[in-house]
């Protein structure tokens, strides 16, 4: 097969009866899957969608969501995902930068997006799976979904699925580090990898995943929503995740096999499941990404569910790099190995040669699913690749263990170097939420004159506790770290910036810290 699609449209023609998409009460076989994505296909095509036009998906988990990004893909244009908790800045960002020709999107994201469309030239049309609720100029052409999607599919009509090298998707990162990118991903490159993670977890047709991650992201969706299309499978798919309902399913329906979440998740999970005594029945897998899983709670959830998580490693621009192993160990506060047919390696920061196992350096990965480089970003992608050996910088600090498990340390760009020394954020969190009274923290580089720059901690105090006081925390780093290591200043805050991932989102934090009072 040339791409994930066509892998799709070939169940549906062998197995049309066959489940693929629980949604509420919404069932969708194959069949009628396949027929709705060729239709709304046909649709674009019919009112000149042409190739590689982007077109912008601003929409919650839903089935137009699927039929969406299938459709778009059918009709050879390119699927934009865009995070739907991004108001005006993110959203004018994205749009801009892809220069969309078409977003699709529900009622809010009409009025979000209304203000923008006078400075937002290339978007021409707007296909609303709801009503818009807002004015939307007349030069706009405005569509609604289920029209496009229900128009009769003409079967005669020659429809060719994209090639491998087509791009699929513009995936933008999560910005966790600065403005996001756009990520350039070809059919290739999501088939690729999906056979890769179908293959090391033993995914079959017999598997049904329970969904709650968010579908404008690498894990619900190119995991998710991919692994459930290429192996015939089924998904049970929510709007969004909430701890008590996914509990409740986890206990009460057999046929979910597989569940998939942020660590976020897995603390909720284990939270209401202590608050209501229920515990899940045994699943096939549990797996765990995006952020790390604290070993506390992976034992935390191995201890109450019977489970032990399987964590791996991925982002935007690769998919899925590395796993825990499905039959062998799973090691806690590592990411485990690559998956079948890929690479992965540990260098020097600066001089970019290989290191030795246990050594500390950046994650780089190469095989046939990392990205062919950021949208209209050349400098950007020839910063990200090593030249010589089209390895990809992750960006990423790890090691590699004695056993080849690999083990996440941070990020490169976060690294802190002061006075000269190197001052990793992740070790000094760890010692300061040791400390009673501790609830979260963040620890980040500041701009000092002196030492360039200077260790500084963001610390939430747990709730009911004495607030800790900034000269203990200090000296708790000091009794426990090299002294260079200690935070310089410490803040306390209510709590974290965090995006739709769960994850800390230091650039705001240091914007915060640099503004004046
Ligand atoms: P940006 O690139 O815009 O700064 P981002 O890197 O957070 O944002 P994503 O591509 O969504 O955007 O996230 C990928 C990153 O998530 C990885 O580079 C890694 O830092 C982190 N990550 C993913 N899985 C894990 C994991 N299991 N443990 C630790 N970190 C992880
Ligand atoms: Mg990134």
């Amino acid at each position: 097969p040339f791409c994930l699609l066509q892998v799709f449209l070939e169940h549906a023609q062998r197995t049309p009866d066959r489940l693929a998409l629980l949604f509420g009460a919404e069932r969708y076989t194959y069949g009628e899957l396949a027929r709705r994505v060729t239709a709304f296909a046909q649709a674009l095509l019919r009112r000149q969608l042409k190739p590689g036009d982007r077109v912008a998906l601003f929409l919650e988990n839903s089935p137009e969501f699927v039929i969406a990004y299938l459709g778009v893909q059918y009709a050879h244009g390119i699927v934009v995902l865009v995070n739907t908790a991004y108001r005006q800045v993110e959203l004018d960002h994205i749009l801009t930068d892809s220069g969309a020709r078409v977003c699709i999107t529900g009622a809010s994201g009409a009025a979000e997006l209304a203000p923008l469309l006078p400075g937002l030239p290339t978007l021409e049309w707007l296909i609303s799976v709801e009503p818009p609720a807002v004015a939307l100029p007349s030069s706009l052409r405005v569509e609604a979904f289920d029209a496009l999607a229900s128009e009769p599919a003409t079967p005669e009509r020659h429809m060719s699925v994209p090639g491998d090298i087509n791009i699929a998707v513009l995936g933008y990162t999560s910005g966790t580090t600065g403005r996001s990118k756009g990520a350039m991903l070809r059919q290739s490159h999501l088939l690729s990898n999906i056979r890769a993670v179908t293959e090391a977890w033993r995914w079959t047709d017999e598997d049904r995943l329970l969904l709650a991650l968010p579908l404008f992201h690498t894990h619900g969706l190119m995991v998710g929503l991919h692994g459930t299309l290429y192996t015939g499978a089924s998904v049970d798919l929510r709007r969004r995740f909430v701890a008590s309902e996914v509990l409740e399913t986890l206990r009460d329906d057999p046929s979910i096999t597989m569940f998939f979440g942020v660590p976020t998740m897995y603390g909720r999970l284990l939270e209401e499941s202590r608050r209501t005594g229920l515990r899940p029945r045994p699943l096939r897998l549990m797996v765990s990404g995006s952020a790390p899983l604290s070993p506390q709670l992976f034992q935390d959830i191995e201890a109450t569910f019977g489970q032990r998580i399987l964590e791996r490693y991925g982002m935007t621009e690769t998919i899925m790099n590395t796993t825990n192993p499905y039959e062998g160990e799973r090691r806690p506060g590592t990411v485990g190995m690559p998956f079948p047919g890929q690479e992965a390696r540990i260098v020097d920061v600066r001089t970019r040669q290989p290191l030795p196992d246990g050594e500390l350096g950046e994650i780089e990965v190469r095989g046939p699913h990392v990205f062919s480089g950021y949208w209209q970003r050349e400098e950007a992608t020839r910063e990200a690749f090593d030249p010589d050996g089209w390895w990809f910088r992750t960006g990423d600090l790890g090691l590699r263990d004695p056993d080849g498990y690999f083990h996440i340390t941070g990020r490169a760009r976060e690294l802190i170097i002061t006075g000269g020394f190197n001052v990793y954020p992740r070790e000094v969190e760890e010692v300061l939420a040791t400390y009673p009274g501790v609830a979260e923290v963040a620890v980040l580089g500041m701009p000092d004159p002196d030492f360039g720059e200077q260790v500084v901690a963001v610390v939430v105090p747990a709730a009911g506790q004495p607030a800790p006081e900034a000269q203990a925390l200090v000296d708790w780093c000091k009794d426990r770290l090299a002294s260079f290591k200690k935070p310089r200043r410490v803040e306390l805050v209510d709590a974290l910036p965090r995006n739709a991932l769960g994850k800390v989102q230091k650039h705001i934090l240091r914007e915060r810290l640099s503004a004046p009072d």
